[in-house]
């Protein structure tokens, strides 16, 4: 695979069509539906969700997917007007008339045979879309030999003003072997990114919701990092792992406070991709690389680490001084 390969040209364009639909939908006034558990939803959650579905099915209908939004619960959680709108945004994004009926089929149709999996999450950071902050779209591949591929559309995201959602919007995207780029969200040059070089300088991403990451093992860890220039930028979504691939910042961390929660694999695949192809480190809080095989959730790790080479031994150096493995 390389950057000219299929799978790649079609999630960027499956990425590009959905970010187009959660720009409007963001654009206007949005209502979030209840869904089961603990995350609010939007109509452009499960759009989006349906418009890649139905896109790399048409590519490649033996590879399996695993997204966050179903059928079933866009049958069950939307009002009629609402899965009427959804309808109607996936078929004007596809150029085709779809009903409802055709919109659940094809959130439903996400089984594959061929070894391959695709990871994503239809809008990341749900609460900072509903919120007007940053979210993502994204996209990642698995084959046997892990990780193969990541997109993440950043509507609105300045690289010099993250959180400032006034931007062109990113595309980040990266191929196994192949380095990790950006470019302007909706088509323009592209750049190399790369991960800082710098050992003498530490600047986190962390989640603007204080409820995705403990706040206190946090601040401890940062105060066991023995370098002395911080500077913290609070961001929705795996935008963070895109500013440590792009060298805007140094580190992306984070530990659920629940010990019983585990991480989903669609919040960390495309950024993990594509900050190790950037020439950063991701791993766990013990070191250990994420597994994107345990199902669902990252059910064999605990926290996740992602960070330019050399502050990643650093970070974890800090974390092991911390009580994080221990009873809460
Ligand atoms: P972030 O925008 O980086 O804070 O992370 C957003 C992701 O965190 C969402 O897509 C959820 O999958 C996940 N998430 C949602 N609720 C929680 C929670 N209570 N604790 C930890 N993670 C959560
Ligand atoms: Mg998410």
């Amino acid at each position: 695979m390389n950057l000219t390969t299929p799978e790649l040209k079609i999630a960027q364009t499956a990425a590009r069509q959905a970010a187009s639909v959660c720009m409007t939908v963001y654009d206007s006034l949005i209502e979030a539906a209840a869904k089961a558990g603990r995350e609010p939803v939007t109509i452009a959650d499960y759009a989006s969700q349906a418009i890649i579905n139905a896109t790399l099915k048409v590519a490649f209908p033996d590879d399996a997917i695993m997204g966050e939004e179903h059928g079933s619960e866009f049958s069950r959680v939307l009002t009629d007007s609402q899965r009427q709108q959804v309808t109607d945004f996936v078929s004007k994004a596809l150029d085709q008339n779809l009903t409802e009926n055709d919109v659940k089929t094809i959130l439903d149709n996400t089984d594959g045979s061929s070894g391959r999996m695709w990871i994503i999450d239809p809008i990341d950071g749900t609460k900072g879309f509903l919120g007007k902050r940053a979210y993502a779209i994204a996209i990642a591949l698995k084959d046997e030999n892990g990780l193969s591929l990541g997109v993440l559309g950043c509507p609105n995201l300045d690289l010099e003003h993250p959180g400032d959602q006034r931007g062109e919007g990113i595309l980040f995207y990266a191929v196994r072997g192949q380095g990790a780029y950006r470019e302007p969200l909706m088509g323009g040059e592209m750049f190399k990114i790369h991960t800082t070089d710098s050992s003498d300088e530490f600047h986190v991403a962390t989640s603007y919701e204080s409820a995705h990451n403990d706040e206190t093992l946090f601040n401890q860890i940062i105060e066991n990092v023995p370098i002395a220039y911080r500077n913290i930028t609070r961001l929705d979504s795996q935008a963070k792992y895109g500013l440590v691939a792009a060298g805007c910042v140094t580190s992306y961390f984070r530990i659920v406070p629940e010990p019983d929660f585990h991480e989903r694999i669609w919040d960390h695949a495309a950024g993990a991709i594509i900050v190790q192809e950037a020439g950063g480190i991701v791993s766990d809080f013990a070191g250990n690389p994420l597994d994107f095989n345990a199902g669902e959730t990252l059910a064999k790790n605990r926290g996740a680490v992602a960070s330019s080479k050399p502050i990643h031994p650093l970070l974890i150096e800090a974390i092991a001084k911390t009580n994080w493995q221990g009873e809460k």
